[in-house]
């Protein structure tokens, strides 16, 4: 009972942090200073919105989703944030000691989860995100396996440039296409993340992971949308994490 005790304070302690982690998700994009408002407001009626009504998960349960004061709907981001934060943080609590190592971890997460949530909406990241994930890589992980695999990554992004903007773009005839580069910018460092954190095998694992993820979205884009991008990180993130709790390797599967 003590044990469900204190994963119970961790999940609630990630889901504080996961409110945090929307301010930064709302207001970094937009310029907007994280302490000035100091409190949240509607986006609607700028309703001010009180502690009760700002406790993570289950204020939004209770308001139903909606605001109080306009009842126009909050965005279901809020607590799928909330939720995915107290997620992480129990499950990297369940695998590593309680050190500082620990504490470096959690915080490269939130960091991708941020970035992942800011993909996903302006499929642009701020690049001080991307160097703060790889500054925190290098001091809990790899530095070689960092660099191995953005190399790896640049390569690939050159050879798939390549690929798209001289050989799909002459088979197609499609114009837009010699302008369309293969990876976001963003999706290199990221990859120096994964490798620094997960060592070769499962490194290529957990990118394997991303793009099989990904491939649903990215049809879903393509098929209903005619999107040609799909964001990228949130699934280089989603195999990272995956293959550090699970120990996914795919080499183990095939040998
Ligand atoms: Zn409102």
């Amino acid at each position: 009972m003590v044990h469900m005790g204190i994963y119970l304070i961790v999940f609630f302690i990630g889901l504080v942090f996961g409110s945090f982690l929307n301010v930064l998700i709302h207001r970094l994009p937009l310029g907007i200073s994280l302490f000035n408002p100091i409190g949240s407001e509607c986006p609607h009626c700028q309703h001010k919105i009180s502690w009760y009504e700002n406790i993570p998960l289950l204020s939004y349960l209770f308001l139903k989703g909606k605001c109080s004061s306009c009842s126009k709907p909050i965005s279901a981001v809020y607590p799928v944030v909330e939720l995915t934060t107290g997620i992480v943080t129990v499950l990297l609590y369940n695998q590593q000691l309680f050190d500082l190592d620990l504490i470096l971890t959690a915080a490269l997460f939130y960091n991708l989860i941020v970035l992942s949530f800011i993909d996903f909406k302006y499929k642009a990241v701020p690049d001080y995100l991307l160097i703060i994930a790889v500054l925190l890589t290098l001091a809990i992980g790899d530095w070689k396996n960092t660099l191995i695999f953005m190399g790896g990554f640049v390569l690939l992004e050159l050879i798939l440039t390549f690929y798209i903007q001289t050989i799909k773009a002459k088979m197609t005839k499609n114009k837009e296409l010699e302008s369309q580069r293969a990876l976001g910018e963003g999706d290199i460092p990221i990859a120096g993340v994964i490798g620094g954190l997960l060592g070769i095998q499962l490194g290529i694992s957990a990118i394997f992971l991303a793009a099989i993820l990904a491939l649903i979205p990215a049809i879903y884009g393509l098929v209903i949308k005619k999107e040609i991008e799909t964001p990228f990180i949130p699934f280089l993130s989603l195999g990272l994490f995956i293959a550090l709790i699970t120990g996914f390797n795919l080499f183990a599967l095939v040998v």
